[in-house]
Formats: C-alpha cells, sequence, structure tokens
C-alpha cells in the first residue's frame, strides 16, 4: 500500500498563510508534487477554501487531497460550531479527521460520537480518518491493547465492509503528539498489527485495504523508519507540516523509504 502524508494543522494557518504556504509548498515541489495523491491536508474549516482554489490554480488539485478537521453526523440543524458533511463536499473535501485526541480530550467527544461522525462522512463519499490512541498513563499501565481495542470497536460500531472502503485509521498514541516523544516505529507496528487483526473481525474481506497511519511528533528525520514497517501505511503530522519545506522534506524521505 502506497503510503499517504497527511497534515493535521489543527488550529494554524489563516487563508492569508495558507495561500502563502502553497506558494512555497509548489515552488519545493514543482513536478514531483504530481507524482501520486498521497499528499492529505487537512487545515481549519476557513481555510479550506484559499487551499482548494491555490490547488486549482497551480493545477495541482489531483495531487493534494483537502480534508476537514471534524465533520457533523447531521446535515443541517442547530448545532452551533459544527459542520455537515454535505457543506465539505461542496467545499472540494474528500477527507474528515475524526476522534482526534484533541477532540476527545478537550471537546469531549465519545467513541459513540466519532462513530456517527465517520459513518456521516463516508455516507456522503468522503473517506473519514478514525483517530484512536492510549493516553500517557494508559501506555505506562500497560493498557494500550484494552483502551485501543475498545476506541476501535466503539468508533467503528455498526460500519459496513463497504462503507469500510473509505476508511482510513490513524494510531495516535496521546503521549506522542506534540512531545517530540515519537513512538519508535516498532512500537507503532506492533499496535498497527493489533488494528489490523481487530479489522478482520470488524470488517472483513475490506480489512487488508484499510490503511492505517501513525501519528505523533512524525518528521522529515524519523518518517523513513515508520514507511518501512509493513502494517505501517503512512503519517499523521502535526507540527512538521505546517512549514512547507520540512512537510515537502518529509514526503521526499517518506516515498524514497522502501518496505
Ligand atoms: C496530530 O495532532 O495529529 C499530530 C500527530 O501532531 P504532531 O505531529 O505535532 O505530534
Amino acid at each position: 500500500m502506497k503510503p499517504i502524508f497527511a497534515a493535521n494543522w489543527k488550529m494554524n494557518l489563516t487563508a492569508g498563510e495558507t495561500r502563502a504556504f502553497c506558494q512555497r509548498f509548489f515552488e519545493l515541489a514543482g513536478e514531483d508534487l504530481a507524482a501520486a495523491a498521497d499528499i492529505w491536508i487537512a487545515p481549519p474549516f476557513l481555510s479550506i477554501s484559499p487551499l482548494v482554489s491555490e490547488l486549482a490554480r497551480a493545477g495541482c488539485a489531483a495531487s493534494v487531497k483537502v480534508g476537514a478537521q471534524n465533520c457533523h453526523w447531521l446535515q443541517q440543524g442547530a448545532h452551533t460550531g459544527e459542520v455537515s458533511a454535505d457543506m465539505l463536499v461542496e467545499q472540494g473535501v474528500s477527507f474528515a479527521i475524526v476522534g482526534h485526541s484533541e477532540r476527545r480530550q478537550f471537546y469531549g467527544e465519545s467513541n459513540e460520537a466519532v462513530a456517527l461522525r465517520a459513518r456521516a462522512a463516508i455516507a456522503k463519499g468522503l473517506s473519514a480518518v478514525v483517530c484512536v490512541g492510549e493516553s500517557a498513563a494508559d501506555y505506562s499501565s500497560k493498557r494500550t491493547e484494552q483502551v485501543v481495542l475498545e476506541q476501535l470497536r466503539k468508533s467503528l460500531a455498526g460500519i459496513t465492509s463497504t462503507e469500510a472502503e473509505r476508511l482510513v485509521i490513524a494510531y495516535e498514541p496521546v503521549w506522542a503528539i506534540g512531545t517530540g516523544l515519537a513512538a519508535t516505529a516498532s512500537i507503532a507496528q506492533g499496535v498497527h498489527q493489533l488494528i489490523r487483526r481487530e479489522l478482520e473481525l470488524l470488517v472483513p474481506g475490506v480489512a487488508q485495504k484499510v490503511p492505517i497511519i501513525y501519528g505523533g511528533s512524525v518528521n522529515a528525520g524519523n518518517i523513513a523508519e515508520y514507511c518501512q514497517e509493513t502494517e505501517i501505511n503512512g503519517a499523521l503530522i502535526g507540527g512538521a507540516s505546517l512549514d512547507p519545506s520540512s512537510y515537502w522534506s518529509l514526503i521526499q524521505s517518506g516515498r524514497s523509504a522502501e518496505k
């Protein structure tokens, strides 16, 4: 499976900064940008439209997938602060991150809400990047397997094999996000194997096709190690995706890493 380099910009990069990012990123990438649709970028909602326009202007719309950092399960209604899948599709979005640990931890998003969000996104033709991962306390008390599998089962509740064709799982240990303490490639590979086995039970027949990406302090210096592991199909990247040159270096070293 070809690795995915998915950027999660979180609450960073205004519309103007997004345009400046694109200009520099296109200069760096040149012709190589078109090599594969392995570049996925999820900016803040208000930077989606500028990103889509810049990609179209540069003729790179097919090379970069634009995503959102969340997606509500209803089409419309009295849900202040939320955005629906229809609204995202209209803007040119093709994937939505759901269940990021920051949403779970700081905004109380439950596994049940994550499942609704994922299935609603998929129903509208988006890919859903469903995030799971244990806290530092869970990790030190050796509860990783239990926590990750429970999140996975509940966050994918009711998902069909057909829906799973549009699924990506992001394993993001909370202790590794934004800390510089990346999980080693072998730790991540072990958890990805667990996730793959569970997917075989949940969505048999499709499990092998679901990309499982790792997130947590990934950068240009360590991406190759992850891409060399058989069950790591790319990365979800926060901090290192905000600067065009560090993101482009990361993509280049990830692309050239051999399995
Ligand atoms: C993230 O928030 O999804 C993430 C992986 O962040 P960072 O790369 O900064 O650890």
